[in-house]
């Protein structure tokens, strides 16, 4: 739902001012999916809006849970035909994290991501985004839960969508909507530095998180072409200027390929750009895709216990959804095994 346009809508129907807090209210409080379930508001206006400014957006085509219960994977299928996945992630700690698509299909290409084999469809609008939170909202609340975090590391990159992103985390951070803390939101970008220089300047605190996976030119431009436009020389000063501007963290991800961003030479090289204040590295298994070996168990151990030793500050991300193609780079579209839906 895009209030903006919501707001718009009752206005030219010539409705008060408290109808659009009636209505808000019943889509992000109530979740209702449909207006006819909007009881606070009168037959004849649920009709209109209907016709005019529907709740749902999507058909969801297939719903698919993983084998330990914690992840959920939704595709869903866009007024237009287009399809894109969303996921739930429930961790042992209670929070449960929405990673949204911002478009369907990408136009980035990186060699290791399933979703860059797709290509660019289009830009998601504003609603398609909120509403992805509002799916895995309304399932939850029927369990007595709500949507703590929402990451934008699905399907696309945000950098390209940079006013509908924004747009949509304004309406998922309205205290009168979903009321989603800034500081539990994050935008995963593959390094596009005009965008990281817009986000210096929201007034929202929003995460940044950068794929880097790479901490050389020559093996970045192989793994990610976006390098090609935006090298390491382009990209590090202008998240150096982002940290000046906002004293806010930034989280670099970096995913673990077998012989390849993972041999000692390449990891010493790593942990001399990344030992910053501020900078976060997050380890990635590399969830295969066809186009790369991961990196093994033990040598991510030693990678992770490495950068401790060398003061980085670093963490080793967990996976969830593989067994549904559901984790990081995995998001193209494909059925997977264990349908519940
Ligand atoms: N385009 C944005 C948002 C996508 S986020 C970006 O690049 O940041 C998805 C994250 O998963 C990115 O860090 C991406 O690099 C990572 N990823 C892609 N393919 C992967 C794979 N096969 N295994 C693990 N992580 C992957």
């Amino acid at each position: 739902m895009d209030v903006a346009k919501l707001q718009s809508a009752l206005e030219g129907m010539g409705e008060k001012p408290y109808r659009l807090t009636q209505a808000k209210d019943a889509v992000f409080r109530q979740l209702v999916s449909h207006w006819n379930e909007a009881t606070a508001l009168p037959p004849a206006l649920r009709e209109k809006l209907n016709a005019t400014i529907p709740i749902s957006e999507f058909e969801v085509v297939r719903e698919s849970e993983s084998e330990r219960g914690d992840t959920c994977k939704a595709a869903l299928k866009l007024t237009d035909g287009n399809l894109i996945e969303t996921v739930l992630m429930r961790h042992s700690n209670g929070r449960n994290t929405v990673c949204v698509s911002s478009q369907a299909g990408c136009p980035m290409a990186c060699t290791f991501c399933a979703t860059g084999t797709m290509g660019l469809k289009r830009n998601l609008t504003t609603s398609e985004i909120v509403a992805q939170v509002l799916h895995f909202s309304r399932q939850l609340a029927a369990k007595g839960e709500r949507v703590t975090n929402m990451v934008m590391m699905g399907m696309g990159e945000p950098m390209h969508n940079y006013d509908n992103v924004m747009a949509a985390i304004r309406i998922l951070n309205d205290q009168k909507g979903l009321a989603l803390g800034a500081r539990h939101m994050s935008i995963s970008t593959c390094g596009i530095v005009a965008g990281i220089h817009r986000m210096a300047d929201e007034p929202l605190q929003v995460n940044l998180a950068v794929s880097l996976h790479a901490p050389n030119d020559e093996l970045r431009t192989r793994l990610m072409p976006v390098n090609r436009a935006y090298p390491l020389a382009k990209l590090m000063p202008a998240i150096d200027a982002y940290i000046a501007k906002t004293g806010r963290k930034v989280m670099f991800e970096y995913l673990l390929i077998d012989g390849l961003n993972d041999t000692p030479a390449v990891i010493t090289e790593l942990a001399v750009l990344l030992k910053k204040p501020l900078y976060h590295l997050n380890l990635i298994k590399y969830h295969t895709t066809g186009a790369f070996v991961s990196t093994g168990r033990d040598r991510r151990t030693e990678i992770l216990d490495y950068m401790k030793k060398a003061f980085v500050s670093v963490t080793h991300r967990i996976t969830f959804g593989e067994d549904i193609d559901a984790a990081c780079g995995q998001l193209a579209n494909k059925h997977s095994k264990t349908e519940v839906v």
